[in-house]
């Protein structure tokens, strides 16, 4: 296992940047690996010597990191286990499927930032609500049903408290309907229908237009209009499956005594970290070790190193994800944060409050990249994942095929466009 020495550190390193926290002779690896893995994050060596930019970049898009290592560094094996959890984080799959051009502020990439002058600092990974996403969807049914709940800001949407009974009221222009499942969305007359499921009865509503922002796997399923062109392209968005383990602790006196917020842990099941932290308004981080925390954990069910590419890996980790019970979770959980931090005295059942398992089979939207996906081709399935189909407009993060919010965010405002005009 790795740890790394403050939390800003530790977002870097998950993002790949050389954590400058960590001893590379500290590393439970061989000796030579050692020494490679100390040449890799500091020399300049240039193992694409003479190579044009164009080259170098041709270069890095077409091969994995991992190959990267193996045909240009030579990569001993221990470096390859070491870092192969390092791309996890961003794309749900080991440096194995991820391209070099995907990983440039990992070790042994340090002549090639500079001779493509990719050399900009990257913004640190922690920029969060407390709650993480889940502030944005509340600010904007807080801006959509006025009077919900209390507040207009940033710093106060942490706390605020949503009066849910105001989420469906027939005299509002907008209705928001929890735990009803969109069935059947099709063109009728000048307008769209759509049926749901709530409470294991069907209903219908009528519209003038509908904007389906689910997974574009599930629309050929839910709307029976599209053809069989934009379903095969629908289909190519596959998503990438990934797990969240929080462990609510009574202190986290370990961690301060271990003098570290994360701990890598490329042979298991999950690295864990303390949250960057955050406060906004009245919520206040836990600043004292003897105060109560969230432990995260992360889960990314892969099939490493066997010559699968991005969704393939995606699909066996999703298959994999389904025959875990909770209990594997549990026990994975107290297996691995005893070996972590019991060196440092702790002990789950005393200190450990409870556990949740934030399962999603289908995560991140699928993100192409020139190792997996021919660029021109990708530019074709795209455009016709997301056609219109009649007043129907197509959005979610799988229409930008890009996990990000701020894509999922212009993707809505683009479908909306399309219908209003
Ligand atoms: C674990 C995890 C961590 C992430 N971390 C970050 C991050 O740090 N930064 C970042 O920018 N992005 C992050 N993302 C991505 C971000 O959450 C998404 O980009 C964003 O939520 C996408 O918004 P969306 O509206 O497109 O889709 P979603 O948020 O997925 O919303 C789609 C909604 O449609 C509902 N739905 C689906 N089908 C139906 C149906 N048939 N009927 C009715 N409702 C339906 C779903 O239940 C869901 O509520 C993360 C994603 C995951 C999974």
């Amino acid at each position: 296992m790795t740890a790394t020495h403050s939390d800003s550190e530790a977002h870097e390193t998950a993002l790949g940047v050389p954590p400058p926290g960590i001893a590379v002779e500290d590393q439970a690896i061989g000796e030579a690996a050692r020494a490679q893995l100390f040449d890799m994050y500091w020399s300049d060596r240039d193992v694409l010597p003479g190579k044009t930019s164009a080259q170098r970049r041709a270069i890095l898009e077409h091969t994995s990191y991992r190959d990267f290592l193996k045909r240009y560094w030579n990569a001993d094996e221990d470096v390859l286990k070491f870092l192969q959890t390092r791309t996890h984080d961003l794309w749900a799959v080991g440096i194995d499927a991820v391209p070099a051009s995907e990983t440039m502020n990992l070790p042994g990439l340090k002549a090639q930032r500079a001779a493509l002058k990719d050399d900009e600092e990257d913004e640190p990974y922690i920029y969060h609500f407390p709650d993480g996403n889940a502030s944005i969807a509340r600010m904007l049914v807080r801006r959509l049903i006025p009077g919900i709940a209390p507040g207009d800001s940033m710093e106060d949407i942490v706390l605020a408290r949503f009066d849910y009974g105001q989420l469906d009221l027939a005299d509002r222009p907008v209705r928001i309907r929890l735990s009803a499942t969109a069935v059947d969305v099709r063109n009728v007359g000048d307008g769209v229908e759509v049926a749901y499921v709530k409470g294991g009865k069907v209903r219908r509503v009528a519209g003038s237009d509908c904007v389906l922002a689910c997974y574009h796997a599930m629309i050929p399923y839910i709307a029976p209009e599209t053809s069989a062109e934009q379903r095969a392209a629908l289909h190519d968005s596959v998503r990438a499956p990934l797990v969240y383990v929080n462990v609510a602790v009574r202190n986290w006196h370990p961690w301060h005594r271990l003098g570290v917020a994360y701990i890598d842990n490329p042979g298991g099941t999950y690295a864990a970290h303390l949250d960057f932290p955050v406060s906004l308004d009245g919520y206040r981080f836990s600043a004292d070790p003897s105060q109560p925390i969230c432990i995260h954990l992360l889960h990314t069910p892969t099939a490493p190193n066997q010559g699968l590419n991005m969704r393939q890996q995606y699909r066996a980790g999703r298959a994999s994800l389904y025959t875990m019970s909770f209990g594997d979770f549990e026990s994975e959980v107290r297996d691995e944060l005893a070996r972590m931090l019991g060196v440092a005295g702790f002990d789950f059942d005393r200190d450990a409050a409870a556990i949740t398992v934030n399962r999603w089979p289908h995560g991140y939207a699928y993100s192409p990249t020139p190792l997996f996906d021919d660029p021109v081709q990708q530019a074709l399935i795209e455009t016709r994942a997301r056609r219109r189909l009649g007043r129907i407009a197509i959005a979610n993060s799988d229409s930008g095929w890009n996990a990000f919010t701020n894509v999922a965010i212009d993707q809505a405002h683009r479908a909306v466009a399309e219908l209003t005009g």
